[in-house]
């Protein structure tokens, strides 16, 4: 048998590196030939590569430093969040950026762009100072940036929610001093990040808009996030993949939500990862039947009437095995036209897209059919509401570092 320290030193720092980095700091603690040993900062980078996937810089001691102070401590948050905040939800990256630890919450693109990517906005930073103690900063004000804690733990939101686990992060700034997040937060600037067509809104979607503002303001003082975990590739044949996607809600703007399929894929629903007043975040906002599905001639979807004079019918033949592709046209009476809309679609299903009064009062589901368009863009037509929503799929990758 070879003793362990025979062995050559990279191959040593290789084994010591699939450690827990308390167990590398034991073992250098313990151990009077690896306390010599003089590990290189190699072995925390490895250690940290295979633990968090993430590169840290290997220079100095950096890489020990924030590896065993940061990562241990806060690596537990990297990935996505829902952000709670009101009906309108949210969603939080968590990754390595730039020597720290950064929180970004990604907004959604101008309305309609639903191609365009997210737009990812600094919330949070944990780093480490000059004294290496841990500094977690508010950075809603880049130009005000301010301490922020950071807690996790079971609670219960709301008197009535049942308690589940949230990551709460609060500004530590007096009530006075709540002007800290001010200058970015103009709200003629934050109406315009939020669609080119403001001219045309009318007044009680204005009204709403800057509703939602005053929420969020008030909101960024102390938010509560819960984790998000995204489906994974399905791997039975399915219209299209499981993920998020920014749709548009008409008078609402453009909305996340996460799709993914049910019952051995013959359902798929829609949950909102944000929403509105009237269908809030963690709603069903759509579900469809994959047994349901239909091929319909350019004439049967001329218009909303014939569409509905369509009974909903389980079908003798899978989705699969129907002509594709098939024609689709949006039917004249459509009073939100997103373009453009493709004249083909591969799949088509009946399904129910949830409504509810402001408030999330008196929800119901009403008929509609769900369109696969490709991989990344589908629709969901409003048959009652003689809507259609157009959906593309969030193209980046949630990975832990840059
Ligand atoms: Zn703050």
């Amino acid at each position: 048998m070879v003793n362990l320290i025979f062995l050559p030193h990279e191959v040593l720092e290789e084994i010591i590196s699939l450690l827990a980095p308390r167990d590398i700091i034991s073992l250098t603690s313990t151990c009077k030939f690896f306390h010599h040993m003089k590990l290189s900062d190699k072995v925390w980078a490895l250690s940290c590569y295979r633990r968090f996937q993430i590169k840290l810089h290997t220079k100095g001691e950096f890489a020990k430093k924030f590896y065993c102070k940061v990562l241990c401590q806060y690596g537990r948050f990297l990935g996505l969040w829902n952000r709670h905040a009101d009906c309108y939800g949210g969603l939080l990256h968590i990754k390595y950026a730039d020597g720290k630890l950064c929180a970004f919450e990604l907004q959604l693109p101008k309305n309609p762009y639903i191609s365009n990517p997210l737009r990812p906005k600094i919330v949070f930073s944990i780093e480490l100072d000059e004294f290496d103690k841990i500094s977690i900063k508010c950075c809603i004000n880049p130009l005000q940036k301010h301490p922020c804690t950071l807690s996790y733990g079971k609670k219960a939101l709301t008197p009535r929610s049942p308690a589940s686990y949230y990551l709460t992060r609060e500004c530590e700034i007096s009530v006075e001093n709540s002007n800290h997040h001010d200058s970015v937060d103009d709200l003629e600037v934050w109406l315009s990040e939020q669609s080119d067509y403001l001219g045309e809104l009318s007044s009680s979607t204005r009204t709403q808009m800057i509703y939602k503002y005053m929420v969020l303001r008030q909101m960024a003082l102390k938010t509560h996030y819960s984790r998000l975990v995204l489906p994974k590739r399905c791997c039975y044949r399915v219209p299209i993949q499981p993920g998020l996607f920014k749709g548009t809600y008409s008078s609402h703007g453009l909305e996340l939500i996460l799709l993914n399929y049910e019952e051995d894929v013959n359902k798929v629903k829609a949950v909102k990862i944000s929403g509105d007043p009237n269908i809030p975040a963690g709603q069903v906002t759509f579900r469809a039947d994959l047994p349901f599905c239909m091929h319909l001639t350019e004439r049967q979807q001329t218009s909303f009437e014939n569409i509905e004079s369509i009974q909903a019918a389980s079908s003798d033949v899978e989705w699969y095995e129907l002509p594709t592709p098939q024609p689709f046209t949006v039917p004249y009476n459509c009073v939100e036209r997103y373009q453009p809309v493709p004249n083909y679609c591969k799949a088509r299903f009946h399904g129910f897209g949830q409504i509810a009064q402001e408030g999330f009062r008196e929800p119901s589901f009403v008929e509609g059919h769900w369109i696969v368009f490709n991989e990344d863009l589908f629709g969901f037509l409003w048959t009652s509401l003689h809507a259609l929503s157009m959906f593309h799929r969030v193209q980046e990758e949630f990975t832990s570092s840059t």
